[in-house]
């Protein structure tokens, strides 16, 4: 009974010691569901960058450029005002530069994204002038999601923006 009641301590206090780094763990992992609990595609169905406020969607287009959107408190279109975007696609030994333009108060890239359909992505985004600019980092993967209507990229279902989150924060 005694060894017994031994062998049950030192459980407990493994258990104990190992329980900082499991609270840790749930922390950030709520810190992201909060987050994800707000995750929507964008009002074109593209993934909306929260990195910068306003939000801006960032939506791939047919012919592989790139329309970034700026959006209203309400998740909808609204007129880019100042922002201006740059963006570096794919291979970090061969990435292609993207700029974009003002076009019908959306900025429009002025080239087109690298082939593939999985590769990484930094949007440097300026919300205003003279502003820091804010790197949004994600992977894009262009294959359209099993489980909702839109790509990963784009994707709202809990299993990309897990995968999204961990290229962010490394
Ligand atoms: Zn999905």
């Amino acid at each position: 009974m005694k060894l017994t009641t031994r062998i049950l301590t030192i459980f407990s206090v493994a258990a104990y010691a190992v329980m900082p780094v499991l609270a840790d763990e749930d922390k950030h992992d709520d810190h992201d569901d909060h987050g994800h609990e707000k995750v929507v595609a964008g009002p074109n169905g593209g993934r909306v960058l929260t990195d910068v406020e306003p939000h801006l969607e960032f939506l791939v287009n047919e012919d592989r450029t790139v329309t970034i959107t700026a959006l209203d408190d309400h998740n909808k279109a609204a007129k880019i005002a100042g922002q201006t975007v740059k963006m570096i696609a794919g291979k970090r030994s061969s990435p292609t530069n993207l700029t974009f333009s003002v076009k019908d108060g959306k900025l429009v890239s002025s080239g087109k994204l690298p082939a593939g359909n999985d590769f990484p992505v930094v949007v440097q985004i300026k919300p205003k002038k003279g502003a820091k600019t804010v790197n949004a980092k994600f992977n894009l993967n262009l294959k359209d999601c099993p489980t909702c209507k839109y790509k990963e990229y784009a994707c709202t279902c809990a299993h990309g923006d897990d995968d999204d989150h961990k290229d962010h924060d490394h």
